[in-house]
Protein backbone atom coordinates (compact mmCIF):
# COMPACT_ATOMS: atom_id res chain seq x y z
CA UNK A 1 0.00 0.00 0.00
CA UNK A 2 1.41 3.43 -0.78
CA UNK A 3 -0.09 6.83 -1.28
CA UNK A 4 0.22 8.96 -4.65
CA UNK A 5 1.71 5.73 -6.72
CA UNK A 6 1.54 5.66 -10.27
CA UNK A 7 -0.67 2.92 -11.53
CA UNK A 8 -0.17 0.36 -14.39
CA UNK A 9 -2.65 0.68 -17.60
CA UNK A 10 -1.89 -0.69 -20.86
CA UNK A 11 -2.48 3.01 -22.32
CA UNK A 12 0.70 4.08 -20.50
CA UNK A 13 -0.78 7.16 -19.15
CA UNK A 14 0.48 9.21 -16.26
CA UNK A 15 -1.69 7.80 -13.34
CA UNK A 16 -1.85 8.20 -9.31
CA UNK A 17 -3.85 7.58 -6.82
CA UNK A 18 -4.35 8.21 -3.15
CA UNK A 19 -4.08 5.08 -2.46
CA UNK A 20 -3.35 1.33 -3.72
CA UNK A 21 -4.34 -1.36 -2.30
CA UNK A 22 -3.16 -5.22 -3.41
CA UNK A 23 -5.48 -8.00 -2.65
CA UNK A 24 -3.95 -11.43 -3.32
CA UNK A 25 -5.50 -13.74 -0.35
CA UNK A 26 -9.60 -14.30 0.67
CA UNK A 27 -9.21 -13.92 4.23
CA UNK A 28 -6.92 -10.35 3.76
CA UNK A 29 -10.42 -9.17 1.35
CA UNK A 30 -12.47 -10.16 4.06
CA UNK A 31 -10.77 -8.42 6.53
CA UNK A 32 -10.58 -5.27 4.79
CA UNK A 33 -14.00 -5.27 3.84
CA UNK A 34 -15.43 -5.99 7.13
CA UNK A 35 -12.73 -3.69 8.54
CA UNK A 36 -14.08 -0.71 7.33
CA UNK A 37 -11.09 0.30 5.50
CA UNK A 38 -12.32 0.52 2.14
CA UNK A 39 -13.15 4.71 2.61
CA UNK A 40 -14.87 5.73 -0.72
CA UNK A 41 -14.13 6.32 -3.68
CA UNK A 42 -12.71 3.17 -4.39
CA UNK A 43 -11.58 1.71 -8.21
CA UNK A 44 -11.50 -1.96 -8.92
CA UNK A 45 -8.11 -2.06 -11.38
CA UNK A 46 -7.34 -5.38 -12.98
CA UNK A 47 -4.95 -5.28 -16.05
CA UNK A 48 -5.70 -1.33 -16.68
CA UNK A 49 -6.41 -2.72 -20.57
CA UNK A 50 -9.92 -0.63 -20.70
CA UNK A 51 -8.99 2.30 -18.68
CA UNK A 52 -8.21 5.89 -19.74
CA UNK A 53 -6.73 8.09 -16.75
CA UNK A 54 -7.39 11.32 -16.62
CA UNK A 55 -6.68 12.75 -13.27
CA UNK A 56 -5.35 12.25 -10.15
CA UNK A 57 -7.60 9.38 -8.34
CA UNK A 58 -8.49 10.85 -4.80
CA UNK A 59 -9.44 7.50 -3.21
CA UNK A 60 -8.35 3.68 -2.99
CA UNK A 61 -7.18 1.62 -6.22
CA UNK A 62 -7.91 -2.29 -4.86
CA UNK A 63 -5.81 -4.33 -7.38
CA UNK A 64 -6.91 -8.01 -7.16
CA UNK A 65 -3.67 -10.37 -7.42
CA UNK A 66 -5.35 -13.56 -6.25
CA UNK A 67 -4.63 -17.18 -8.54
CA UNK A 68 -5.91 -20.79 -9.08
CA UNK A 69 -7.47 -22.60 -11.44
CA UNK A 70 -9.23 -25.51 -10.59
CA UNK A 71 -11.33 -28.23 -12.21
CA UNK A 72 -15.02 -28.49 -10.34
CA UNK A 73 -14.24 -32.01 -10.85
CA UNK A 74 -17.87 -33.41 -8.99
CA UNK A 75 -19.69 -30.84 -11.24
CA UNK A 76 -18.32 -31.70 -14.36
CA UNK A 77 -19.49 -34.27 -16.88
CA UNK A 78 -18.45 -36.64 -19.94
CA UNK A 79 -19.81 -33.47 -22.20
CA UNK A 80 -18.58 -30.19 -20.10
CA UNK A 81 -17.04 -29.08 -17.33
CA UNK A 82 -16.64 -26.49 -14.59
CA UNK A 83 -13.63 -24.75 -14.00
CA UNK A 84 -13.21 -21.84 -11.41
CA UNK A 85 -10.32 -19.18 -12.12
CA UNK A 86 -9.45 -16.57 -9.59
CA UNK A 87 -10.17 -12.72 -10.94
CA UNK A 88 -6.18 -12.07 -10.42
CA UNK A 89 -5.51 -14.47 -13.43
CA UNK A 90 -3.75 -13.03 -16.41
CA UNK A 91 -6.74 -14.08 -18.97
CA UNK A 92 -4.29 -14.94 -21.69
CA UNK A 93 -2.90 -17.61 -19.11
CA UNK A 94 -6.05 -18.97 -18.54
CA UNK A 95 -6.66 -19.57 -22.43
CA UNK A 96 -3.85 -21.06 -22.45
CA UNK A 97 -4.49 -22.99 -19.34
CA UNK A 98 -7.39 -23.85 -20.63
CA UNK A 99 -6.37 -25.21 -24.30
CA UNK A 100 -3.37 -27.56 -22.18
CA UNK A 101 -5.87 -29.43 -19.75
CA UNK A 102 -8.30 -30.11 -22.81
CA UNK A 103 -10.95 -27.58 -21.76
CA UNK A 104 -12.34 -26.04 -25.15
CA UNK A 105 -14.55 -22.72 -25.55
CA UNK A 106 -11.82 -19.59 -24.74
CA UNK A 107 -10.03 -20.06 -27.77
CA UNK A 108 -11.43 -17.50 -30.05
CA UNK A 109 -10.97 -15.16 -27.02
CA UNK A 110 -7.13 -15.50 -26.77
CA UNK A 111 -4.76 -12.69 -26.51
CA UNK A 112 -7.18 -9.99 -24.69
CA UNK A 113 -4.98 -8.38 -21.89
CA UNK A 114 -6.56 -8.02 -18.94
CA UNK A 115 -7.91 -9.77 -15.78
CA UNK A 116 -10.19 -13.21 -15.43
CA UNK A 117 -12.34 -10.70 -13.08
CA UNK A 118 -12.45 -8.40 -15.79
CA UNK A 119 -13.96 -10.63 -18.23
CA UNK A 120 -17.81 -10.47 -16.76
CA UNK A 121 -17.44 -6.92 -16.13
CA UNK A 122 -18.08 -5.64 -20.37
CA UNK A 123 -18.28 -9.31 -21.12
CA UNK A 124 -15.35 -9.67 -23.18
CA UNK A 125 -15.76 -10.68 -26.82
CA UNK A 126 -13.92 -11.33 -29.97
CA UNK A 127 -13.74 -13.45 -33.42
CA UNK A 128 -17.66 -14.19 -32.80
CA UNK A 129 -17.71 -15.62 -28.72
CA UNK A 130 -18.24 -13.71 -25.66
CA UNK A 131 -17.33 -14.30 -22.52
CA UNK A 132 -21.40 -14.52 -21.73
CA UNK A 133 -21.26 -17.54 -23.81
CA UNK A 134 -18.99 -19.46 -21.12
CA UNK A 135 -19.54 -17.80 -18.00
CA UNK A 136 -21.74 -20.24 -15.58
CA UNK A 137 -21.01 -17.64 -12.59
CA UNK A 138 -19.25 -15.19 -11.09
CA UNK A 139 -18.09 -15.09 -7.60
CA UNK A 140 -18.42 -11.93 -5.48
CA UNK A 141 -17.82 -9.51 -2.22
CA UNK A 142 -20.66 -6.38 -1.82
CA UNK A 143 -17.70 -4.00 -0.81
CA UNK A 144 -20.63 -2.03 1.10
CA UNK A 145 -21.73 -4.95 3.51
CA UNK A 146 -18.37 -7.71 3.27
CA UNK A 147 -21.11 -9.94 1.79
CA UNK A 148 -20.45 -12.33 -0.76
CA UNK A 149 -22.74 -13.42 -3.17
CA UNK A 150 -22.77 -15.85 -6.22
CA UNK A 151 -24.42 -14.51 -9.43
CA UNK A 152 -25.33 -16.78 -11.88
CA UNK A 153 -25.17 -16.03 -16.02
CA UNK A 154 -28.72 -14.48 -15.82
CA UNK A 155 -28.31 -12.88 -13.40
CA UNK A 156 -24.78 -11.02 -14.74
CA UNK A 157 -27.61 -9.14 -17.26
CA UNK A 158 -24.81 -9.66 -20.15
CA UNK A 159 -25.17 -7.32 -23.28
CA UNK A 160 -23.18 -6.35 -25.84
CA UNK A 161 -19.76 -4.95 -24.14
CA UNK A 162 -22.17 -4.56 -21.04
CA UNK A 163 -23.50 -6.25 -17.81
CA UNK A 164 -24.54 -5.31 -14.60
CA UNK A 165 -21.26 -4.91 -13.35
CA UNK A 166 -20.64 -1.84 -15.93
CA UNK A 167 -24.32 -0.81 -15.15
CA UNK A 168 -26.84 -0.49 -11.48
CA UNK A 169 -23.66 -2.54 -10.11
CA UNK A 170 -20.59 -0.46 -11.41
CA UNK A 171 -17.85 -0.75 -8.11
CA UNK A 172 -20.48 -1.92 -5.40
CA UNK A 173 -19.24 -5.47 -6.02
CA UNK A 174 -15.66 -7.10 -5.99
CA UNK A 175 -15.40 -10.08 -8.15
CA UNK A 176 -13.32 -12.62 -6.84
CA UNK A 177 -13.56 -15.58 -9.42
CA UNK A 178 -15.63 -16.70 -12.19
CA UNK A 179 -16.59 -20.58 -12.64
CA UNK A 180 -16.68 -21.44 -16.76
CA UNK A 181 -19.01 -24.14 -18.25
CA UNK A 182 -16.48 -25.96 -21.15
CA UNK A 183 -16.68 -28.44 -23.61
CA UNK A 184 -14.59 -31.68 -23.72
CA UNK A 185 -15.18 -32.16 -26.89
CA UNK A 186 -13.48 -29.23 -29.41
CA UNK A 187 -16.20 -28.08 -31.55
CA UNK A 188 -14.21 -24.43 -33.21
CA UNK A 189 -16.16 -21.32 -33.84
CA UNK A 190 -14.64 -20.25 -37.12
CA UNK A 191 -17.57 -18.14 -38.86
CA UNK A 192 -16.29 -14.87 -38.02
CA UNK A 193 -15.12 -13.77 -41.42
CA UNK A 194 -11.15 -12.84 -40.99
CA UNK A 195 -10.79 -15.13 -39.31
CA UNK A 196 -12.04 -18.46 -41.94
CA UNK A 197 -9.87 -16.40 -44.09
CA UNK A 198 -7.14 -16.71 -42.12
CA UNK A 199 -7.17 -20.04 -41.42
CA UNK A 200 -8.18 -20.76 -45.53
CA UNK A 201 -5.57 -18.95 -46.69
CA UNK A 202 -3.28 -21.22 -43.70
CA UNK A 203 -4.81 -24.32 -45.65
CA UNK A 204 -6.26 -25.26 -42.16
CA UNK A 205 -9.57 -27.20 -42.74
CA UNK A 206 -10.59 -28.12 -39.38
CA UNK A 207 -7.80 -26.39 -36.58
CA UNK A 208 -6.81 -28.06 -33.12
CA UNK A 209 -7.74 -25.68 -30.39
CA UNK A 210 -3.52 -24.41 -30.81
CA UNK A 211 -3.98 -24.12 -34.25
CA UNK A 212 -7.06 -21.87 -34.00
CA UNK A 213 -5.93 -19.91 -30.89
CA UNK A 214 -2.38 -19.10 -33.20
CA UNK A 215 -4.70 -17.89 -36.07
CA UNK A 216 -6.56 -15.49 -34.02
CA UNK A 217 -3.76 -14.16 -31.90
CA UNK A 218 -1.93 -13.73 -35.48
CA UNK A 219 -4.86 -12.14 -36.83
CA UNK A 220 -5.25 -9.60 -33.77
CA UNK A 221 -2.17 -8.40 -33.68
CA UNK A 222 -1.86 -7.84 -37.43
CA UNK A 223 -4.55 -4.85 -36.59
CA UNK A 224 -3.92 -4.26 -32.99
CA UNK A 225 -1.50 -2.16 -31.84
CA UNK A 226 0.49 -4.90 -28.76
CA UNK A 227 0.40 -2.78 -25.92
CA UNK A 228 3.95 -3.62 -25.15
CA UNK A 229 5.18 -1.47 -28.06
CA UNK A 230 2.13 1.44 -28.54
CA UNK A 231 -0.28 2.46 -25.50
CA UNK A 232 -3.82 2.12 -26.37
CA UNK A 233 -7.43 0.53 -24.34
CA UNK A 234 -7.81 -1.93 -27.31
CA UNK A 235 -11.40 -0.73 -28.97
CA UNK A 236 -11.88 3.34 -27.72
CA UNK A 237 -15.52 3.05 -29.15
CA UNK A 238 -18.38 0.72 -29.16
CA UNK A 239 -20.08 -0.51 -32.54
CA UNK A 240 -23.21 1.66 -32.79
CA UNK A 241 -26.59 0.41 -33.01
CA UNK A 242 -28.97 2.13 -35.51
CA UNK A 243 -32.86 1.76 -36.01
CA UNK A 244 -32.94 -0.24 -39.60
CA UNK A 245 -34.66 2.99 -40.62
CA UNK A 246 -31.75 5.10 -40.02
CA UNK A 247 -29.54 2.94 -41.52
CA UNK A 248 -31.37 2.15 -44.80
CA UNK A 249 -30.72 6.14 -44.88
CA UNK A 250 -27.05 6.07 -44.50
CA UNK A 251 -26.64 2.85 -47.03
CA UNK A 252 -28.17 5.04 -49.77
CA UNK A 253 -25.87 7.68 -49.56
CA UNK A 254 -23.25 5.43 -48.80
CA UNK A 255 -23.40 2.03 -50.39
CA UNK A 256 -20.12 0.60 -48.97
CA UNK A 257 -21.02 0.97 -45.37
CA UNK A 258 -19.86 -1.84 -42.96
CA UNK A 259 -23.24 -3.29 -41.17
CA UNK A 260 -24.53 -6.01 -39.27
CA UNK A 261 -28.38 -6.62 -38.42
CA UNK A 262 -28.99 -7.22 -35.07
CA UNK A 263 -32.36 -6.90 -33.40
CA UNK A 264 -32.64 -3.47 -32.22
CA UNK A 265 -31.76 -2.60 -35.80
CA UNK A 266 -28.48 -2.65 -37.73
CA UNK A 267 -24.66 -2.49 -35.73
CA UNK A 268 -22.56 0.10 -37.65
CA UNK A 269 -18.61 -0.87 -37.80
CA UNK A 270 -17.86 2.41 -35.58
CA UNK A 271 -14.12 2.08 -37.80
CA UNK A 272 -15.54 2.44 -40.55
CA UNK A 273 -17.31 5.78 -40.02
CA UNK A 274 -14.35 6.92 -38.07
CA UNK A 275 -12.19 6.20 -41.49
CA UNK A 276 -14.37 7.96 -43.48
CA UNK A 277 -15.38 11.03 -41.49
CA UNK A 278 -11.38 11.51 -42.12
CA UNK A 279 -9.83 10.68 -38.84
CA UNK A 280 -7.90 7.15 -39.52
CA UNK A 281 -3.78 7.72 -38.84
CA UNK A 282 -4.66 11.11 -37.99
CA UNK A 283 -3.37 12.91 -34.45
CA UNK A 284 -4.32 15.55 -31.91
CA UNK A 285 -1.60 16.37 -29.70
CA UNK A 286 0.31 13.22 -28.74
CA UNK A 287 -3.01 10.97 -28.81
CA UNK A 288 -3.80 9.25 -32.57
CA UNK A 289 -6.10 7.14 -34.30
CA UNK A 290 -4.03 3.95 -34.84
CA UNK A 291 -3.72 3.60 -38.49
CA UNK A 292 -4.52 -0.16 -38.85
CA UNK A 293 -7.69 0.14 -37.14
CA UNK A 294 -9.33 3.40 -36.41
CA UNK A 295 -11.61 2.63 -33.67
CA UNK A 296 -7.79 2.34 -31.56
CA UNK A 297 -6.65 5.51 -29.79
CA UNK A 298 -3.20 5.36 -29.62
CA UNK A 299 -0.86 6.57 -26.96
CA UNK A 300 1.54 8.42 -29.98
CA UNK A 301 4.59 8.78 -26.70
CA UNK A 302 4.38 11.00 -23.59
CA UNK A 303 -0.02 11.02 -24.39
CA UNK A 304 -2.01 12.84 -21.67
CA UNK A 305 -5.83 11.38 -20.39
CA UNK A 306 -6.84 14.74 -21.34
CA UNK A 307 -5.48 14.43 -24.73
CA UNK A 308 -7.55 11.19 -25.22
CA UNK A 309 -10.76 13.06 -24.40
CA UNK A 310 -10.24 15.82 -26.84
CA UNK A 311 -9.28 13.35 -29.91
CA UNK A 312 -12.18 10.99 -28.54
CA UNK A 313 -14.16 14.41 -28.59
CA UNK A 314 -13.20 15.74 -32.33
CA UNK A 315 -13.75 11.84 -33.68
CA UNK A 316 -17.14 12.12 -31.95
CA UNK A 317 -18.08 14.78 -33.01
CA UNK A 318 -17.30 14.72 -36.94
CA UNK A 319 -18.53 11.21 -37.12
CA UNK A 320 -22.03 12.79 -35.57
CA UNK A 321 -21.67 15.85 -37.92
CA UNK A 322 -21.15 13.64 -41.37
CA UNK A 323 -23.07 10.80 -39.82
CA UNK A 324 -25.60 11.94 -37.60
CA UNK A 325 -24.73 8.65 -35.35
CA UNK A 326 -23.13 9.32 -31.36
CA UNK A 327 -20.37 7.04 -30.85
CA UNK A 328 -20.39 5.71 -27.37
CA UNK A 329 -17.13 4.92 -25.35
CA UNK A 330 -16.00 1.63 -24.74
CA UNK A 331 -13.34 2.22 -22.48
CA UNK A 332 -14.00 3.37 -19.06
CA UNK A 333 -12.78 7.07 -18.34
CA UNK A 334 -11.42 7.63 -14.33
C1 LIG B 1 -4.71 -4.10 -27.38
C2 LIG B 1 -6.03 -4.37 -26.70
C3 LIG B 1 -6.93 -5.24 -27.30
C4 LIG B 1 -8.18 -5.48 -26.71
N1 LIG B 1 -9.05 -6.35 -27.33
C5 LIG B 1 -10.26 -6.58 -26.78
C6 LIG B 1 -11.19 -7.48 -27.41
O1 LIG B 1 -10.92 -8.07 -28.44
N2 LIG B 1 -12.38 -7.66 -26.80
C7 LIG B 1 -12.71 -7.06 -25.64
O2 LIG B 1 -13.82 -7.29 -25.14
N3 LIG B 1 -11.86 -6.21 -25.02
C8 LIG B 1 -10.66 -5.96 -25.56
N4 LIG B 1 -9.78 -5.09 -24.95
C9 LIG B 1 -10.19 -4.40 -23.72
C10 LIG B 1 -9.73 -5.12 -22.42
O3 LIG B 1 -8.69 -6.01 -22.69
C11 LIG B 1 -10.89 -5.87 -21.77
O4 LIG B 1 -11.92 -4.99 -21.47
C12 LIG B 1 -10.45 -6.58 -20.48
O5 LIG B 1 -11.49 -7.41 -20.01
C13 LIG B 1 -10.08 -5.59 -19.38
O6 LIG B 1 -9.43 -6.31 -18.37
P1 LIG B 1 -8.57 -5.59 -17.24
O7 LIG B 1 -8.23 -6.61 -16.23
O8 LIG B 1 -7.45 -4.87 -17.86
O9 LIG B 1 -9.66 -4.59 -16.66
P2 LIG B 1 -9.47 -3.06 -16.20
O10 LIG B 1 -9.23 -2.22 -17.41
O11 LIG B 1 -8.49 -2.99 -15.10
O12 LIG B 1 -10.93 -2.78 -15.63
C14 LIG B 1 -12.05 -2.76 -16.51
C15 LIG B 1 -13.32 -2.62 -15.67
O13 LIG B 1 -13.53 -3.81 -14.92
C16 LIG B 1 -13.57 -3.50 -13.52
N5 LIG B 1 -12.92 -4.61 -12.84
C17 LIG B 1 -11.71 -5.15 -13.12
N6 LIG B 1 -11.47 -6.20 -12.32
C18 LIG B 1 -12.55 -6.33 -11.51
C19 LIG B 1 -12.92 -7.22 -10.46
N7 LIG B 1 -12.12 -8.22 -10.06
N8 LIG B 1 -14.10 -7.03 -9.82
C20 LIG B 1 -14.94 -6.04 -10.23
N9 LIG B 1 -14.66 -5.17 -11.21
C21 LIG B 1 -13.48 -5.31 -11.85
C22 LIG B 1 -12.85 -2.19 -13.36
O14 LIG B 1 -13.24 -1.49 -12.21
C23 LIG B 1 -13.27 -1.49 -14.65
O15 LIG B 1 -14.55 -0.95 -14.50
C24 LIG B 1 -8.52 -4.84 -25.51
C25 LIG B 1 -7.59 -3.98 -24.89
C26 LIG B 1 -6.36 -3.76 -25.48
C27 LIG B 1 -5.38 -2.84 -24.81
Amino acid sequence: MSSKMEIYNTFGLHATADRYLVINDESQLRQFLSSGQLSQPYLILGGGSNMVFTRHFSGTIIHLENKGIRLLAPKSSAEDCLVEAAAGEVWDDFVHHCIGHGWHGTENLVAIPGTVGAAPVQNLGAYGVEAKDIIHSVRAFEIATGRERIFTNDECQFAYRDSIFKGVLKNQYIIWSVVFRLQREFHPDIQYKALSEALHSAGIESPTPQQLADTITQVRWGKLPRPEEMGSAGSFFKNPVVPAEQYHKLKETYPDIVAYPVSEGYKLAAGWLIEHAGWKGRSLGRCGVYEKQALVLVNRGGCTGQEVLALAEAVTEAVRSQFSVTLQKEAIII
